[in-house]
């Protein structure tokens, strides 16, 4: 897949609806992966740290988050086909989820905020499969945490802990799984919950 460098960020040349289709036919196909949707606060954050560029780099996919990352691009002579959200990408892949029976797992925000969402979520596809949800303000060094979230055997979890914190996240812990779709979504769950 055609790559993008903009500061040294790897980006995918895709639009949203591609995407979306991948990730889709990743999942079918059990491929492991590992997507970074960066917003120029990514970028720039990137600059100034070389452990996370390196988070960045490890991504199977890098998206442009926001109408920022593609003017920028534009700008910089390395024209990307349009934004494709954490969001947006979230949403869409819900209601594949729904659809496929794909097995979804929510990771991040507070209790009030993922249970809400949670909710949401169900309301808004009632033949989902959530096979667990947690709040982001656990012990990363609580073995059990893990095991939850292993033993669910979900093909897609979106972590919404914040950047740089969800990319590391995934990085540690990717290696525990043998598939799955693994995405930072920001503050998304927050956006869902409303
Ligand atoms: N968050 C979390 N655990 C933490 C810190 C933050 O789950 O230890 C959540 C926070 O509640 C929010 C999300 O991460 O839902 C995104 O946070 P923030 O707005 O700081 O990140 P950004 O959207 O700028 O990446």
């Amino acid at each position: 897949m055609k790559r993008v460098n903009i500061m040294g960020v790897p980006f995918t040349h895709i639009d949203q609806d591609g995407f979306v289709n991948l990730l889709d036919k990743r999942i079918q196909e059990r491929k492991k992966t590992f997507v970074v949707t960066a917003n120029p606060e990514i970028v720039m954050n990137a600059q100034e740290s070389d452990e996370f560029m390196q988070l960045v780099h490890e991504a199977d996919y890098v998206t442009a988050d926001g109408i920022g990352v593609v003017k920028g691009a534009q700008i910089l002579g390395e024209p990307l086909p349009g934004r494709v959200t954490g969001f947006d990408t979230m949403m869409a892949m819900l209601e594949r989820s729904a659809r496929h029976g794909y097995r979804v797992y929510l990771l991040g925000a507070s209790i009030e905020t993922i249970e809400l969402a949670h909710s949401k979520i169900k309301e808004q596809f009632p033949n989902i499969q959530i096979v667990g949800y947690r709040d982001g303000f656990f012990d990363w060094d609580d073995p059990a945490i893990l095991q939850e979230i292993k033993d669910a055997n979900p093909d897609l979890v979106f972590v919404g802990l914040g950047a740089p914190r969800q990319e590391k996240w995934i990085s540690q812990h990717l290696d525990e799984f043998d598939h799955g779709v693994f995405m930072g979504i920001g503050g998304s769950f927050d956006a869902v919950a409303g």
